[in-house]
């Protein structure tokens, strides 16, 4: 008799990084009008069959003068943490990566596989779902070192995309590059894949939009980068789809994805 499998839903979470003068916690993902705290219960674009992200949530961040970031994650509704929002209103940083999850269906509901995923300097995080999942990227995945998969974060589709971009930033491509080159790759090998991918090195941003909603806005001397605006503030640019941004506090830049195949080292 086959197992019983479960059929991948369309589900997409929300996240979110900053990089600027320090600020608080809860100023940067609670307090603002449709705060990611807010996303995680009443989004407004998910595209999906998704309603809620309450598969558990992760915030990531460099204390001031340190170059290896500090994570706090949890597998239960960002909501219903009131630890979090007292942490969030102690706690300042000049660069944050967080992340609400919304967990696809077939994949665990577990702390581990709550972005931001990290290593080392690096933070990342992944809105979406690869299509055929994980047939699709057998091809993909048999390209890295063997220990590479054998310490994923977490058995989902997010660890391994962040497998393929860690090894790339630690061949020396920069943020930007590498983000730009493994979407390429999973969409030439699972089309129609929701690949919103975002890393931050603590003074450098990048993210992708790809079949996701993206918006960015530069001002107040630094620059956020979040699946939907989080207030009603002029300066939010909806990023195009099929496009990579690399930020800085001061600069956005904004490019098509290179398209490349599955082939291509
Ligand atoms: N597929 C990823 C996971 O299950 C991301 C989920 C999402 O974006 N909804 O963690």
């Amino acid at each position: 008799m086959p197992a019983p499998s479960i059929r991948l839903v369309d589900r997409v979470c929300r996240h979110l990084a900053y990089l600027g003068p320090p600020r608080d916690l809860a100023t940067l993902l609670l307090h603002p009008p449709h705060s990611l705290l807010r996303q995680s219960f009443a989004p407004g674009d998910m595209r999906c069959d998704a309603v809620v992200n309450a598969d558990g949530f992760g915030a990531g961040w460099y204390p001031e003068g340190a170059a290896i970031p500090v994570r706090y994650r949890r597998v239960i509704p960002i909501w219903a943490d009131t630890s979090f929002a007292a942490l969030a209103g102690a706690v300042r940083s000049g660069a944050v990566l967080a992340a609400v999850r919304s967990a696809t269906v077939g994949m665990p509901v577990t702390e581990i596989a709550c972005s931001p995923l990290s290593s080392g300097r690096w933070l990342f995080s992944h809105n979406g779902m690869v299509t055929g999942w994980p047939d699709s990227m057998a091809k993909l995945a048999s390209q890295l070192p063997v220990t590479d998969l054998l310490t994923l974060e977490a058995p989902t589709d997010s660890a391994l995309l962040w497998a393929l971009v860690r090894r790339r930033l630690v061949a020396g491509e920069t943020l930007g590059q590498a983000l730009g080159t493994v979407t390429a790759q999973v969409l030439a090998t699972a089309p129609g894949s929701k690949l919103n991918l975002l890393v931050t090195d603590g003074t450098t941003l990048a993210a992708t939009a790809v079949h996701h909603a993206l918006a960015v806005r530069l001002g107040d001397g630094g620059v956020q980068v979040c699946s939907e605006p989080t207030d009603h503030r002029a300066g939010w640019e909806r990023v195009p789809d099929g496009h990579v941004v690399t930020a800085t506090p001061f600069t956005v830049d904004t490019a098509p994805i290179p398209s490349t195949t599955a082939e291509e080292p």
